[in-house]
């Protein structure tokens, strides 16, 4: 069977996403090597990317507790469903199919982490492998939103608040337009309210200057823990923390808790002044 654009954007809404669009894998060659589609998927010709927004509710728990611990076990734990479901579709349909997870994170942002920590104890290259697919960028590419400064992928009416999913494809599908105008209006909320001074004022929309090493030491708690003890010398505490940040590589993709900046005071999420 040839699978068409719109039998895709058909049965992702039929599983509930909210937003879908469809990229080929030549959208990729100017990518970092490890980062390709076919890297992950050898074949893989066509990357699906939908998204599944958080409520507006749950945006201004931001900082908290409930949404450090919850968006990301409600929305991911949808969006992977969604994602495996497509790919059980495409594969009945006769085409090899990978699905990525909703939040997923390149092993490589996990690598940049670990050097801020002052490197981790197992080598590079197991670390590197299989490679993978940065969402924000396949949500380029698959035409269904633009970067913001922040480095977060911006949609219509969700802006930042989306969580993002995927599946890699072998079937060849046409895929949609990429975006011809930038959604960031460079209003630089995200830089003033960013508690992790980790967004540059130097960006502008489409060029983020996000520094993913100050988000991470402000954001989890074995960023502050390790900041404090590197202040106080206190080497066993620091080694502790560089294996539980390994530990952490190896089981979950997820340990921000902040968002404060990036997500909830971003305005191109539009239900900050349509909802009461
Ligand atoms: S998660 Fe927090 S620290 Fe990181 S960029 Fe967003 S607002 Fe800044
Ligand atoms: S808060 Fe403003 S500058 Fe930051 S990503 Fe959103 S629109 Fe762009």
């Amino acid at each position: 069977m040839v699978i068409s654009n719109q039998n895709v954007k058909e049965k992702s809404r039929e599983l509930t996403a909210k937003v879908v669009g469809v990229a080929s894998v030549d959208r990729w060659k100017e990518a970092p090597e490890g980062m390709q589609p076919e890297t992950v998927l050898p074949g893989a010709k066509s990357v699906i990317v939908f998204g599944v927004p958080i409520p507006r509710g749950m945006v201004e728990t931001i900082p908290g507790h409930l949404w450090s611990r919850e968006h990301g076990h409600l929305m991911g734990g949808k969006v992977d469903e969604i994602s495996t479901e497509l790919a059980y579709w495409l594969e009945d349909e006769g085409f090899k199919s990978c699905p990525i997870g909703g939040l997923s994170i390149p092993k490589v942002t996990y690598y940049t982490f670990s050097k801020a920590l002052g490197g981790v104890p197992y080598n590079d290259f197991e670390f590197y492998k299989p490679g993978g697919i940065a969402l924000n960028m396949a949500g380029v590419a698959a035409g269904i939103g633009t970067l913001g400064k922040s480095g977060n992928l911006l949609v219509p009416k969700y802006g930042p608040n989306i969580i993002l999913g995927g599946v890699l494809t072998t079937a060849e599908i046409e895929p949609d337009p990429i975006m011809d105008y930038e959604l960031c209006t460079d209003c630089d909320d995200c830089i003033e309210k960013c508690p992790g001074d980790a967004i540059s004022k130097d960006g502008e929309a489409g060029k983020p200057i996000f520094d993913p090493i100050k988000c991470w030491l402000m954001n989890a708690v074995e960023g502050r823990t390790f900041a404090k003890a590197t202040e106080a010398g206190d080497t066993a505490v620091i080694e502790n923390l560089q294996k539980t940040v390994f530990m952490l590589s190896e089981a979950t993709p997820a340990t921000c808790i902040c968002g404060e900046g990036c997500l909830a005071s971003c305005p191109i999420d539009n239900r900050i002044k349509k909802l009461k």
